[in-house]
C-alpha cells in the first residue's frame, strides 16, 4: 500500500473518535467521517508507525444503519452532524460500543461502565452558534453558515441547520439578505481584506432570550440600523434581548472584541439549569446543550454523593455551574478558573441564586494549588479538551482525596490520563457517557476514581 493510492472497502466499525476502521486485503486503514456498514473509496494519504490511514473520497453505498433521509440540506458537505443520517438511538448504541471499548483498552482492570445517558432533545439543541461569513465557492454569492467538511475557505449556507432552533436560522437568513442585497464584501483571510466576519448567536433554551453578535472588521463604517429593525420585526419563537456589534481586526480567525458596540437592548441574557438562573456574557463558555446539561450536572452530583460537611473544589470552573450545583450539598465549594470574565460571572451568578458557601479564584489550576489553604475532601475535574495539564494532574492527586470527579468532553483525553491516576493510586470505579451532542461524533464522560484502599 502506498501513498496517493485508492481503494474500495466497507467500514467494519467506528472506534471513537470518527476512526473508522476498513479492512482491505491483510492491513486495516483507518478512515474518518463513515459510518459503520458504508462502502467507501479512499486514498491513502499517511502511514503513522505502520498504521494505514486513508482520506475518505466517496461513499459507494450507504449503511443498513443509515435508516433515515438527511436532515438539512447541506449534509454531508458540511461534515458537522456526522450522523444524521442515523436514528438516534442507534447513535447511542454506537457511542455506547466505543467508550466501552476505548476504558477498556486504557484501564486493564475492572470497573463498570454505566452506558450512554441521551440528551433529552435530539434536534434544536444548541444554546450557541458561531457561524462564518463566506462564499460557498470562489467569487460565489456571500454566505454565512459553517465550514464546508476540511475547507477553511467554503462557508457553505446554514439556513436550516437542525442543531439550533428555528428562531436562529430566521435570524441567519435576515443578517445575510441584510448584506446580500447591499452588496457587502466579507472579511478574506488571506488578504485580510473585507468587512464581515462571523454571526454569534446565543439562545437560552429555556428563556428564549437571544443574543445576536455581529463581528466584523473596522475597515468599513456601515449604517447597521436598519439590520437591527428588521431583525427586531422578525416573527420568532423567543426574544432578541440585545444586539451587539463587535469590532475585531485580529489576524486570527477566533472571534474576539476589539471594540463592543450595543446596537439595542443588553449585552447578555439569561438561561436556566435545574432551577438555577445564569448570567451569560458573548465570549463566557456555557455548556452548549442546555437541556443535556441538566443531565450531565444531575448525573454529576449523584457521582459526588453526599459531601455535606466537605469541602469540593471545582477545578475549570467556568462561570461556576457545576460549583453552583454541587454546593447544595456540600459544606464549602471552592471554583477555579483562568478567564476573570467567567469568574466575574461565576460569583454574580452564585450570589443571584442565593448561594454563599462558593468562592472563585481567576487562576491557572497550576498555579492556584500553591495559594488555596484549604484542603479539599472531593475534587471535580472539568478541563478543556486536551483534558487536565501533565504537571497539574499529579498536583491535584497529591492531595490524596477519596473520591474525585472528572468530566471530560473528550474522553480520549481521560483514557489518557488513566494511567496517571493509577500511578497514584487511583482508580476508575465506574463511568457513563452524557452525550451532549447528538448527530456529532462527541460524547462528554463522567467518571468516577477512587483512592485505593
Ligand atoms: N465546568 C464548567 C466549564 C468547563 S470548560 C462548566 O461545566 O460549564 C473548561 C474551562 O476550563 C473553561 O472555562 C476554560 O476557560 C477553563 N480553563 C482552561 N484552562 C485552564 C487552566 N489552565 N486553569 C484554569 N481554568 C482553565
Amino acid at each position: 500500500m502506498k501513498k496517493g493510492e485508492i481503494y474500495d472497502g466497507i467500514i467494519e466499525r467506528v472506534d471513537f473518535q470518527n476512526k473508522g476502521r476498513v479492512p482491505v486485503e491483510d492491513k486495516v486503514v483507518t478512515v474518518k467521517n463513515g459510518i459503520p456498514g458504508q462502502k467507501v473509496r479512499f486514498v491513502i494519504n499517511k502511514k503513522k508507525g505502520g498504521r494505514m490511514e486513508g482520506r475518505l473520497l466517496e461513499i459507494l453505498e450507504t449503511s443498513p444503519l443509515e435508516k433515515r433521509d438527511p436532515v438539512c440540506s447541506i449534509f454531508p458537505a458540511c461534515g458537522g452532524c456526522m450522523y444524521q443520517t442515523m436514528l438516534y438511538e442507534d447513535q447511542l448504541a454506537m457511542k455506547e460500543a466505543q467508550l466501552r471499548k476505548l476504558f477498556d483498552d486504557a484501564a486493564g482492570y475492572e470497573y463498570t461502565f454505566e452506558g450512554v445517558k441521551g440528551s433529552p432533545v435530539e434536534f434544536a439543541y444548541r444554546n450557541k452558534m458561531e457561524f462564518s461569513f463566506g462564499d460557498e465557492y470562489k467569487d460565489g454569492p456571500l454566505s454565512l453558515g459553517l465550514h464546508k467538511k476540511g475547507s477553511t475557505y467554503d462557508v457553505l449556507t446554514a439556513g436550516d441547520c437542525r442543531l439550533v432552533h428555528e428562531d436562529m436560522n430566521k435570524i441567519l437568513l435576515c443578517v445575510l439578505d441584510f448584506f446580500r442585497t447591499r452588496g457587502v464584501s466579507y472579511y478574506r483571510k488571506m488578504q485580510h481584506m473585507g468587512y464581515l466576519r462571523h454571526l454569534l448567536l446565543r439562545r437560552g433554551s429555556k428563556t428564549g432570550e437571544i443574543l445576536v453578535n455581529l463581528v466584523t472588521t473596522s475597515q468599513e463604517e456601515r449604517d447597521l440600523e436598519l439590520l437591527k429593525t428588521a431583525l427586531l420585526e422578525l416573527d420568532l419563537e423567543g426574544r432578541i434581548v440585545g444586539i451587539l456589534h463587535i469590532l475585531n481586526d485580529s489576524l486570527s480567525d477566533v472571534v474576539r472584541s476589539d471594540e463592543t458596540r450595543l446596537l439595542y437592548g443588553q449585552d447578555y441574557f439569561y438561561e436556566e439549569l435545574l432551577g438555577l438562573r445564569f448570567k451569560i456574557t458573548p465570549f463566557s463558555f456555557f455548556q452548549p446543550n442546555s437541556r443535556g446539561a441538566e443531565v450531565l450536572y444531575q448525573t454529576v452530583r449523584e457521582y459526588i454523593g453526599d459531601t455535606r460537611d466537605k469541602v469540593v473544589f471545582d477545578l475549570y470552573s467556568g462561570t461556576g455551574t457545576i460549583a453552583q450545583i454541587a454546593a447544595s450539598v456540600a459544606k464549602k465549594v471552592i471554583g477555579v478558573e483562568i478567564i476573570p470574565e467567567a469568574v466575574e460571572a461565576a460569583r454574580e451568578n452564585a450570589a443571584m441564586n442565593g448561594i454563599t458557601n462558593c468562592t472563585f479564584l481567576a487562576d491557572d489550576v497550576l498555579k492556584a494549588l500553591d495559594h488555596i489553604e484549604e484542603k479539599p475532601d472531593l475534587i471535580i475535574l472539568d478541563p478543556p479538551r486536551d483534558g487536565v495539564h501533565p504537571k497539574a494532574l499529579p498536583r491535584i492527586l497529591d492531595y490524596g482525596v477519596e473520591k474525585l470527579v472528572y468530566i471530560s468532553c473528550k474522553p480520549s483525553s481521560l483514557a489518557r490520563d488513566l494511567k496517571v491516576f493509577e500511578e497514584r493510586g487511583y482508580r476508575m470505579e465506574k463511568c457513563v457517557g452524557v452525550d451532549q451532542f447528538c448527530q456529532t461524533v462527541h460524547c462528554e464522560v463522567i467518571s468516577l476514581f477512587v483512592k485505593n484502599k
